[in-house]
């Protein structure tokens, strides 16, 4: 079983699941390691506090993965939400922590998170564009990220307007974001947590995977994005075919933010 690499825990404000229950199911899974991604995305509006709370989680996780010494190797990392006006915000985190991996991923579009209907409201038929247009200029900006965390998370909520998406009508902004992951080192997530809501494929999605080879990509990882036991490492095997399909042999799991290869 690919080890998960995005998985949330009640550090997270939209998690009320222990970070044991998450550790358990793993086990349960046969996995061998699991990271913990919990979520950062200061200064918004939203129902959720999406603060982080890093010095208690680094009190607490390091025994968490004492506890579990020899059953499961439990990493420690975030889900930073980038955002263009905290960017130095983000750089000075990812240095005073010791994280295993750094997702970095885009929640938040002029202020307003594509979850909530009110997005689409406003920009209608610019959403998706928009969408990509940030994730395009936050990681332009910022480098403080090892994994580019769901590129097309906009698609798990576009659906329900009637908008359509193909990587051909977006290639034009795709592309770049990959030149900018591929060139920094950088992996790109195949985040499967939209398939347990319904979607036929992961963020992002199989032509965008394909591009992303063709154009030399080579570091990707497995995140299923749970926030509680039941979608730990949903569709990991349905992922792993679709990413061996169009060539990869190769996964990447992250430890202390230095990656290694693993046989896909
Ligand atoms: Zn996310
Ligand atoms: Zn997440």
């Amino acid at each position: 079983m690919y080890t998960d690499q995005h998985i949330h825990s009640s550090w997270s404000g939209d998690s009320e699941t222990p970070a044991s229950d998450q550790a358990d199911r793993a086990i349960a899974l046969g996995m061998e390691r699991i990271c913990f991604t919990d979520h950062h995305d200061p200064f918004v509006v939203s129902d959720v506090d999406f603060e982080l709370d890093f010095k208690g989680y680094f009190e607490d996780m390091p025994k968490l993965h004492e506890a579990y010494s020899g059953r499961l190797d439990i990493g420690i990392g975030v889900e930073l939400g980038l955002q263009t006006h905290i960017a130095d915000h983000l750089e000075m985190l990812a240095k005073a922590y010791p994280f295993d991996l750094i997702i970095g991923s885009v929640h938040f579009v002029e202020g307003l998170d594509p979850y909530y209907p009110e997005y689409f409201e406003k920009y209608g038929d610019r959403a998706y564009t928009l969408y990509f247009e940030t994730v395009l200029e936050n990681i332009r900006l910022m480098s403080c990220y090892d994994i580019l965390g769901h590129l097309d998370y906009i698609v798990r909520y576009g659906k329900g307007f009637g908008l359509t998406y193909s990587y051909d009508e977006y290639s034009d902004i795709i592309d770049p974001i990959l030149r900018i992951v591929i060139d920094g080192g950088k992996a790109l997530e195949c985040n499967t947590g939209g398939m347990s809501r319904g979607l036929s494929e992961p963020d992002p999605c199989y032509d965008v995977f394909r591009r992303y080879r063709e154009m030399g990509g080579e570091l990707i990882t497995f995140g299923s994005d749970a926030h509680d036991p039941s979608t730990l490492g949903c569709y990991f095997d349905e992922a792993g075919a679709m990413l061996r399909d169009i060539g990869f042999r190769y996964y990447t799991v992250y430890r202390g933010r230095t990656p290694e290869m693993h046989k896909l």
